[in-house]
């Protein structure tokens, strides 16, 4: 019934959430679906759906009120569009989200993914709009197939959920507790992509550093990093780390495994000890600050990124200088700033909350200009070094600049003289020669391998 049909996924938020679409659409290929790329040529619309903070819920919204106006397509099986919407808020509101939105037909939460296809079959042969939600599971889910954007890039997750509970945060609430997928299966997972062409794994989940915790004969992070190396792919990256359990161990792996990639997301939050505890962060701006030394020990060229929560509740001038201050001393080569949000039924809701907005603004308004300061510092350094960049396609659709990442992570543009040489790049790992560095990107040309 559903064969033929057309469906596009609109995703918010973060890598889990993207990797959870590329299983959405695996799952709807594998029924002879066919995946495009706009709401208006789809009879199935999904939303993959974030609530980490609040202007994610209001995006989903409009989104979804938006479609009320985008006309069926003429060639539709089914005489109308299917609305659905999965991920963390379809976790967080079940039937209420389908009680609040009549045009919507079906909410699937992120316990029950691998339910998705038959709950649609369901909607669709039974004419039934349903809102179906799981409570928690006890294993890692897999065994979903899936349908990866880049051939040459596969996320691979480790662990689902999150047992850190920081005040501000709904993760450990919509994603449950931290499950470890077993040891066995990454690294099969890892050999069979390198088998499949794949160039670079990125490891996943909310605290990849707490691996194994839950798993009999405990392998822990470091094992991960070392079976997966063992693979022979190009490129290993991880997200995300929690500083509180960023092993010496680990770090090590940046001196010793090469393709372990020399750049790190270690989200500091805040600079001071006050908010740290008042976020139940469980470390403190001077551990932090060790940890960088010894990634530098180890990898003298790592590269570093970070968030950065601004206004969390009680935060006062003199936090957030340290907050700066942490970010001028360290030279991150990104940081994603954002402001505190409250979140219903975490802990840091009950908190008070009196720094006015315009104060908050203001504060984000300076650590931004701190940001853009280090990033382009941090970036000249590279200027006329020679990097490997992995290619993956126009910087900007039209034009004939392609785009791809260094080593470090950094976005790299470089012009190209044709069409068909940005296609054959696609998924290549080229040496450019560095020329320029902008804020948040590095200008270079294609050197002759
Ligand atoms: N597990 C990861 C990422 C969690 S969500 C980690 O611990 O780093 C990604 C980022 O969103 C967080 O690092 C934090 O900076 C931000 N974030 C989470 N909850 C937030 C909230 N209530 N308000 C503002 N930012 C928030
Ligand atoms: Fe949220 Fe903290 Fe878990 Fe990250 S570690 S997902 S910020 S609770």
């Amino acid at each position: 019934m559903l064969s033929g049909a057309t469906f596009c996924i609109t995703t918010f938020g973060c890598q889990m959430n993207k990797h959870d679409s590329e299983r959405v659409s695996g799952m709807l290929q594998k029924l002879g679906l066919v995946p495009v790329d706009t709401v208006a040529d789809s009879d199935i619309t999904v939303f993959m759906t974030c609530c980490v903070r609040e202007k994610a819920d209001e995006r989903l919204l409009g989104q979804v009120a938006s479609m009320k106006n985008t006309p069926v397509r003429k060639e539709s099986p089914f005489g109308k569009r299917y609305v659905c919407i999965g991920g963390c808020i379809g976790q967080r509101d079940g039937q209420a989200l389908l009680d609040q939105l009549g045009h919507v037909d079906l909410v699937f939460g992120t316990h029950n993914l691998n339910e998705f296809p038959l709950l649609l079959q369901e909607c669709v042969e039974e004419g039934i709009r349903q809102a179906s939600v799981r409570d928690g599971r006890a294993d890692f889910p897999d065994n979903m197939p899936e349908s990866r954007e880049h051939a040459w890039a596969a996320w691979l997750p480790i662990t689902v959920g999150c047992n850190n509970f920081c005040s501000y945060c709904v993760v450990p609430y919509v994603r449950g507790r931290e499950i470890s997928r077993p040891f066995e299966e990454i690294a099969t997972l890892a050999q069979t992509y390198v088998a499949e062409g794949v160039k670079e794994i990125t490891l996943l989940g909310q605290n990849v550093n707490s691996y194994g915790r839950d798993l009999y004969g405990k392998p822990r992070f470091d094992d991960v990093l070392d079976a997966v190396s063992a693979s022979g792919v190009d490129r290993i990256r991880f997200a995300t780390s929690h500083p509180k359990d960023l092993t010496d161990s680990v770090i090590e792996r940046f001196a010793t495994l090469n393709n372990l990639m020399p750049a790190l997301h270690l989200p500091i939050q805040s600079g001071s000890d006050v908010i740290l505890q008042a976020m139940n962060r469980n470390y403190s701006a001077k551990h932090y600050l060790d940890l960088i030394e010894k990634l530098r020990q180890a990898r003298p060229d790592i590269a570093l990124s970070t968030d950065i929560i601004v206004g969390f509740p009680g935060e006062t001038e003199d936090d957030f200088l340290q907050t700066c201050e942490i970010v001028e001393q360290v030279g991150y080569t990104q940081v994603f700033t954002f402001i505190y949000s409250k979140r219903a039924n975490t802990p840091a809701a009950e908190l008070v909350d009196n720094t006015p907005r315009e104060v908050i603004l203001e504060r984000f308004e300076r650590l931004r200009t701190i940001v853009e300061n280090g990033a382009l510092a941090a970036n000249k350094t590279y200027e006329g070094q020679r990097r490997e960049v992995l290619f993956e396609g126009a910087a900007k659709k039209g034009t004939l600049v392609a785009a791809g990442k260094s080593e470090h992570g950094l976005t790299v543009h470089a012009e190209v003289e044709s069409e068909s040489l940005l296609e054959s790049l696609k998924g290549s790992i080229v040496p450019v020669q560095i020329d320029e560095a902008k804020t948040w990107y590095l200008v270079g040309k294609i050197l002759d391998s």
